[in-house]
């Protein structure tokens, strides 16, 4: 490959948007788009990582600008409607609004300022909203993004598996891989590990310790849609695609990846578009009849001017880019 075109200021635009409901801590979202040859690409790596960690995220956006993705092997991908961790009413709303999403992924273990978990009594309560706006036929899997402690896990998951009428899976219930281990011994719910496999220095821990029964992959944080192919082979498990809160320029690397993976027996994380109160396309990825058709929306004009990022954020984008672009090539030298 010659010198990536992705390297260009002037084809570089920064995105900001508002969340319509708090999200991993986040009120807003923004990122750059990357325009190369094969098409544009998304660039956003939360700004608490560093270099090191946004390199396999820019990795990712050489192959979307650069190259482009393998071939999908189907044309629509289903997809979970995602609840935060918020009362029983409005979870109840989100699932209703979901148009047709027949998986709902509810947040729980959620830690307020003090450090103090949410308590089980809420968390119930948000699940069985949930199962009444689902109906009997959906599947409801929670994710605790790391925040148990092994025994708040143990003891939460046979209520939360109850109130739910059946959890389809527990994501990431503890943050270490021991930890994962013992859970899964200790309940009949499946374990998906997602922290495990993208924030790692060793994807295959999990492996080793029998931690999981299904891993997340998103694209940005592994390095791309081959390099989650190459580790979905060579894990064996499952593969749930979910995305990192991107707009539809990066949530089409998810979807990619999902529609060219040989088996998707769960529904994936990419509905989250509906998140953002602007996206950068004129069509956002959003599903439905609980499915999002694959295909790649280019940025507008009408709509990158709602999303634009002020020019400080985008100055900011555009260093960033840079430094972490510099990183990775004296890696590669
Ligand atoms: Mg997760």
């Amino acid at each position: 490959m010659t010198v990536p075109p992705t390297t260009s200021p002037a084809r570089t635009v920064a995105w900001s948007s508002p969340l319509r409901t708090r999200f991993r801590g986040l009120d807003a979202r923004d990122g750059l788009l990357v325009r190369g040859d094969a098409g544009w690409a998304e660039f956003s790596p939360f700004w608490e990582y560093d270099d090191a960690e946004s390199a396999a995220w820019l990795r990712a956006v050489r192959e979307a600008a650069d190259v482009g993705w393998p071939a999908p092997v189907r044309s629509s991908v289903p997809v979970n409607v995602t609840v935060p961790a918020t009362d029983p009413q409005r979870a109840h709303d989100i699932v209703t609004a979901s148009d047709g999403c027949r998986t709902a992924k509810v947040k729980v273990a959620q830690r307020s300022a003090d450090g103090a978990v949410e308590p089980v009594g809420r968390e119930v309560a948000r699940l069985e909203a949930v199962r009444d706006a689902l109906g009997p036929g959906g599947r409801i899997r929670v994710d605790a993004n790391g925040g148990w402690t092994l025994d708040e896990a143990l003891r939460r998951l046979p209520l939360l598996d109850r109130a739910a009428g059946g959890l389809e899976y527990v994501e990431q219930p503890c943050a270490s891989v021991a930890d994962l281990a013992a859970v899964r011994r200790s309940t009949s719910v499946l374990v998906a590990a997602d922290e495990s496999i993208r924030r790692a220095e060793d994807p295959f821990a999990v492996l080793r310790a029998e931690a999981a029964d299904v891993v997340v992959l998103k694209v940005q944080p592994l390095g791309g849609v081959r390099a989650c192919l190459e580790l979905a082979e060579q894990v064996g498990l499952p593969v749930v695609v979910s995305s990192a809160l991107e707009s539809s320029v990066g949530l089409a690397a998810g979807l990619a990846l999902a529609a060219a993976l040989p088996e998707l027996p769960f529904a994936c994380g990419l509905a989250t578009s509906q998140l953002l109160v602007h996206d950068v396309v004129d069509e956002p990825l959003l599903p439905r009849g609980g499915e999002i058709t694959v295909r790649r929306p280019e940025p507008s004009a009408a709509a990158l001017a709602r999303a634009a990022a002020d020019p400080s954020t985008h100055e900011r984008w555009v260093t960033r880019y840079q430094r972490v672009g510099a990183l990775l090539d004296g890696a590669a030298a």
